[in-house]
């Protein structure tokens, strides 16, 4: 038995507990969570820590394998320019260091109290590590591929990595990049093998202004990057919607959706998915990156719509690429700073609990009886705020 206290523990499933105790098994299950005078005769002494203490954070979104551009690229270029030098520096690195990237990566991770993470897999480089069980990781295999001809080729690669990834244990669905990067015939086809095996989703939304003035237009920076690509301009949906509204109708058949960055949503959009998905609204995520967001666009999504809409919102890291910091809490402090009224609850709730939903990871996101959710300490704290000298330390 182990018992730990702390100034406040939070739950995350209920209400913030000053002095609150948290008693674990030998195998570090929950056993109980309750006021310190509650518990009755401990076997052992009580841990005590200052600041608060909650579940093990859940990254929603990662590209691991991207890790070795960490501080490569030039930030606040917007996004078409940030894509360009992705792919540019792509092949610019050996796989020895690429490993190696991934291997700091994930040790950065597991330091920063994230024991979860939905990561996004173009090709196998990351599943050895995957595979050592360091983190629990559901891999999201990235199909891009803007010709309709070579929809069918870019499904047989997807599904080939799917099954490296399925023979290393590891959890992986099929999943579209972005509206802007996917046919429409490709997205059937994704749409049908989510129905079919069930899956969750996962798809870049409205990072930039220019997708939309991609799909509405025909114009902007994204379309003119695409054209000095080479690529056909027939290939490109210029539907008069915005991307999202030209899009999240063909995934209708998955289990779940999480929708990344949203940073240009607004409240007509999440009418027309609210009508879209009217009986399972439930089954639709949002995923914000904000350091991200900053890196590439300089700015960040409305957080009081999300929470005004009442939206099950989860928080990533998105890559090194776009990062200083691969740290759910680093998030946290970037939100805060821009909306210092959101709770400490809400934050937690996004950083834990909701990404545990949607992953389906049972077992981690509340600190609650029957779960092993890892336990973080975060020090430096304002009473139940967060602040920027704030620090996260993994107590389980
Ligand atoms: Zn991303």
């Amino acid at each position: 038995m182990r018992y730990i206290s702390a100034d406040y523990i939070f739950p995350v499933s209920s209400q913030p507990i000053k002095n609150g105790v948290i008693t674990l098994d030998d195998f570090g299950e929950i056993i109980e969570v309750s006021l310190k005078s509650k518990v009755k005769n401990p076997k052992g002494e009580i841990e005590f820590y200052k600041g608060i203490i909650c579940p093990g954070f859940v990254n929603a979104h990662c590209h691991l394998e991207l890790s070795f551009l960490k501080n490569k690229l030039t930030p606040k270029t917007g996004l078409p320019k940030f894509i360009t030098q992705v792919l540019r520096s792509r092949f610019a690195y050996s796989k020895p260091e690429i490993l190696k990237a991934i291997e700091t990566a994930e040790q950065e991770m597991i330091k920063n109290g994230i024991v979860a993470v939905g990561d996004i897999s173009n090709n196998e480089n990351t599943f050895v590590r995957k595979n050592e069980l360091n983190l629990l990781y559901h891999t999201f295999i990235e199909v891009l591929e803007l010709s309709p001809d070579k929809a069918e080729e870019a499904m047989i690669n997807a599904r080939r990595l799917k099954r490296d990834a399925k023979s290393l244990k590891l959890e992986a669905t099929i999943v579209p990049h972005a509206p802007y990067t996917v046919s429409e015939k490709l997205l059937k086809l994704i749409n049908e093998d989510a129905k079919k095996n069930e899956s969750i989703i996962t798809i870049h939304n409205q990072e930039s202004e220019t997708e939309s003035e991609l799909f509405v237009f025909g114009s902007g920076e994204l379309f003119e990057t695409f054209m000095a690509m080479g690529i056909t301009r027939e290939f490109l949906r210029v539907t008069e919607r915005n991307s999202l509204q030209s899009t999240i109708h063909y995934l209708k058949d998955a289990a779940k959706i999480l929708l990344v960055h949203n940073t240009y949503t607004s409240a007509k959009d999440i009418e027309y998915i609210k009508s879209m998905f009217s009986s399972r609204q439930s089954s639709i995520y949002f995923c914000t990156c904000p350091n991200a967001n900053l890196f590439i666009e300089n700015k960040l999504p409305d957080y009081n719509l999300f929470i005004e809409q009442g939206l099950s919102v989860t928080i990533g890291t998105d890559s090194l690429a776009s990062n200083m910091s691969l740290s759910i809490l680093d998030e946290m402090k970037t939100i805060s700073k821009h909306y210092p009224d959101i709770p400490l609850q809400t934050l937690l709730t996004w950083a834990t609990k909701n990404g545990a939903d949607f992953f389906n990871f049972e077992h981690l996101g509340t600190i609650v009886p029957g779960k092993t959710p890892g336990l973080n300490l975060l020090k430096y704290v304002d009473g139940m705020k967060i602040t920027k000298d704030t620090q996260v330390e993994r107590l389980l």
